[in-house]
């Protein structure tokens, strides 16, 4: 071979060698291209769907997250876009099916059976709660206390057992009816979950909203509630969606970016957990 010829040779081998990297180049541009269009991804999904994975052709794998990300939406997106449509900030990237927005109501009666996974006692008084809010409860009363206000823990934890007897005790002196506006029936009070407190100034019986919320101590507790994670469950404004009474003495906990989001806004539970699709 002459020298000429060789030379010849070596410049044909990298021309074609070029040619071939330019070519993979723009392969692996386009394919990228592809995973941005939406036309193109739904020939991606074809395309997988049509394949045989007989042949043992491993290929595919690749792809297989393009689809996941397609199928699922992201539920915490949506409660950004649920909460944008009634002229709410982005509320927080929260797990809502976490035991802190656990709803008990008339519409959402706990499952039979529920308590809390560990009851922990708080206050002089020892009053029962779930042990996942004792600290909170704890510090939520205490700093109330110190700031010069009388505290009076009256009911946190209730028994599924607990509440039948107050609720039946009811029906006997008032009939169903009655006793179902005064007293929640069994299951479907918040008192079960142990993630709420009846919180006063001191021992009432009966209590009176419009006595209640003129306490220093209820002033204090409503201004402070959301550095410890606690809201005002049943808000006088909310009563049609909470479908129960003004209660400025019953505080439930959720959690402190919860509580602030919520009061913030100006919100009940029911419609905070709403913007996570909770209906
Ligand atoms: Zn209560």
């Amino acid at each position: 071979m002459t020298v000429y010829k060789r030379m010849m040779y070596i410049l044909l081998a990298a021309a074609l060698t070029a040619v071939l990297l330019i070519g993979c180049g723009k392969k692996k541009k386009a394919s990228e291209d592809d995973l941005v269009g939406d036309e193109e991804v739904s020939d991606v999904i074809a395309t997988l769907d049509g394949y045989d994975n007989s042949e043992g052709k491993e290929d595919g794998d690749e792809n297989v997250p393009v689809i996941a990300a397609e199928e699922i939406k992201d539920p915490y997106l949506e409660a950004v876009d649920r909460a944008a449509a009634k002229g709410l900030p982005a509320p927080p990237d929260i797990d809502v099916t976490s035991w802190e927005y656990i709803l008990a109501s008339a519409d959402h009666p706990l499952p039979d059976g529920y308590a809390p996974p560990d009851i922990s006692h708080v206050g002089s008084r020892e009053i029962p709660c779930d042990s996942r809010i004792a600290d909170a409860l704890y510090s939520f009363a205490v700093d109330c206390q110190e700031a010069g206000n009388e505290v009076y823990l009256s009911s946190a934890y209730r028994s599924y057992s607990e509440q039948k007897s107050l609720f039946d005790a009811k029906v006997e002196d008032y009939g169903y009816e009655e006793a179902a506006r005064i007293v929640l029936p069994p299951g479907t009070s918040e008192h079960q979950t142990g993630l709420c407190c009846d919180i006063t100034d001191i021992y009432r019986s009966p209590k009176t909203p419009s006595v209640l919320e003129q306490t220093e101590t209820f002033q204090w507790l409503n201004a402070h509630c959301e550095q410890y994670g606690f809201i005002l469950r049943y808000p006088e404004d909310k009563q049609e969606i909470t479908d129960i009474i003004y209660e400025p003495w019953h505080f439930r906990y959720v959690g402190k970016e919860a509580a602030k989001y919520i009061k913030d806004n100006n919100l009940c539970l029911e419609e905070f957990l709403a913007l996570y699709g909770v209906e």
